[in-house]
């Protein structure tokens, strides 16, 4: 008798986490047919759909344009915020190192993902390059990095600094 209500509790839970999933896969999958790559996010607010996002880079010729990033864009500007910590995204696919630093910039609460990265790979996405390279010292990085003007540089950081009233996020 007791078992019923949390049994019943969870299967809803997972009906809806369902729901959102699907519909990030079947952004990923209408993608495909209109130029961009297989992926496509959601995020989701109180069981609304509150953003939506899917491959671009190509189409728009920006490779910023994942799924998740867009979606991200997306669900800010409709709630007219840069925290989405009452949010959760559903993705495609496990998010990409960018995507993911994106999510922790958000603040988005949980992530469920359909595909992994190794299913990525093996189509031709293979993102285990840029984690190897945030692994790596900063001077044995492929990208050459080298820091110049610091001195003026930190100018910035000490404004600031001293604003009394700004925004911190
Ligand atoms: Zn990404």
């Amino acid at each position: 008798m007791k078992k019923a209500p949390s049994c019943l509790a969870k299967f809803l839970f997972d009906m809806e986490k369902t729901k959102w999933m699907t519909e990030a896969i079947e952004l990923s999958k209408n993608n495909v047919n209109n130029g961009g790559g297989p992926f496509g996010a959601v995020i989701v607010r109180n069981n609304v759909i509150v953003g939506r996002g899917v491959n671009r880079v190509t189409v728009n010729c920006d490779p910023t344009a994942h799924a998740e990033v867009t979606a991200i864009r997306e669900a800010s500007k409709n709630l007219g915020t840069f925290d989405l910590s009452d949010c959760e995204i559903y993705t495609s696919c496990e998010p990409c190192p960018m995507c993911l630093g994106a999510i922790y910039w958000a603040r988005l609460k949980t992530i469920y993902y359909g595909n992994t990265k190794v299913d990525a790979a093996k189509i031709g996405f293979d993102d285990q390059f840029i984690y190897d390279e945030i692994d790596r010292p900063i001077n044995e990085r492929s990208i050459p990095t080298k820091q110049i003007l610091p001195e003026k540089a930190i100018e910035a950081f000490k404004l600031w600094d001293e604003k009394d009233d700004k925004i911190e996020y």
